[in-house]
């Protein structure tokens, strides 16, 4: 069994575009600028928005971080995305989901430039990626797709079982996994709260998406030996013995299933950091496009 270690990957990529960064500014060039734009104070959003920011100083991209109070309105965030929209020295930025309940997100979502989208969530966004175009791609499925390559995992003609079906995880790397090209040409299953039998799809899986956020779902009575295994669920579960009062677990009986498994990422250090590296790595091919635009 290997372990798909995305916390080393992620930092080779981070160290890969701090290099092209540190040429930027031999070259006198603008770096690339990621702005987040982050509504409330949703302990997780906190925490991913806090490690993107210092992400972006750490590989010497400029960043900006817009917090806004809970009780904005949904008028006063679109003037903001209007505002980063026009904003020509910012590359790229994101609106942190979710967003308060009175907001309406896929409002917020087309409203987002989609030449700054470096998410991938607008519509244009997705269906140039449907259809093989170059686009941003989400940065979860970016991520997953470049640990399958670095660790040169055998996607072609395998089986892939994906488990949710979210438009942020399941649904695009369910389409990226089928397409032609690096970690990919699988043959893919997307399965969801609805499918009957879902063991019977997992056990006949050569690798296994979970993407559902269901504590230990995945046990291995449900997957064949040598299968591989990548886990993108996060959940934060309550426990008082640890120091910040929950601790961090995926979808997958990791301890179960890794005897089994020949590859498997691990949570916390898999697929998580890979989120953030391909973020990155958005925001510095924002910032290519619009130089050369
Ligand atoms: P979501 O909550 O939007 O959707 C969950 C999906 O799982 C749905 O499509 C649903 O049909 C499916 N599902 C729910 N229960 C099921 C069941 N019993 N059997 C089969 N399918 C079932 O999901 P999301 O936003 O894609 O997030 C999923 C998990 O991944 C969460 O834990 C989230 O925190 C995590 N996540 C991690 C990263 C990362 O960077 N690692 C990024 C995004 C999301």
């Amino acid at each position: 069994m290997k372990i798909l270690d995305g916390k080393k990957v992620s930092n080779d990529i981070k160290d890969e575009i701090a290099a092209e960064v540190a040429e930027m500014k031999v070259r006198g060039e603008k770096v690339p600028h990621l702005a987040a734009v982050l509504v409330g104070n949703d302990g997780a959003s906190l925490t991913y928005v806090g490690s993107k920011v210092r992400s972006c100083k750490k590989i010497g991209f400029e960043s900006t971080l817009i917090h806004l109070p809970e009780e904005t309105t949904e008028e006063e965030l679109l003037a903001q995305v209007a505002a980063l929209n026009e904003n020509d020295d910012i590359d790229g930025y994101i609106v942190q989901l979710p967003l308060p309940k009175h907001i309406d997100e896929q409002k917020v979502l087309m409203a987002v430039d989609a030449d700054k989208d470096v998410d991938g969530f607008h519509p244009t966004n997705f269906g140039k990626m449907a259809l093989d175009m170059e686009s941003f791609i989400p940065a979860t499925p970016y991520g997953i797709m470049e640990l399958l390559h670095r660790y040169e995992v055998d996607t072609e003609g395998k089986h892939t079982v994906v488990i949710g079906r979210s438009h942020i995880v399941g649904r695009p790397i369910s389409i990226l996994m089928s397409q032609k090209g690096k970690a990919a040409n699988s043959t893919v299953t997307l399965t969801h709260s609805r499918t009957k039998d879902l063991a019977s799809f997992t056990k006949a899986a050569d690798i296994v998406v979970s993407a559902l956020g269901v504590p230990d779902f995945l046990k291995a009575d449900m997957v064949k030996k040598g299968v591989v295994i990548i886990d993108v669920g996060i959940t934060r579960v309550p426990d008082d013995t640890k120091p910040k009062g929950y601790y961090i677990t995926g979808d997958v009986d990791f301890d179960e299933i890794s005897t089994k498994a020949s590859f498997i990422t691990p949570v916390p250090g898999g697929v998580g950091p890979m989120t953030i590296a391909m973020l990155l790595k958005n925001t510095l091919i924002a910032r290519e496009r619009h130089r050369n635009k």
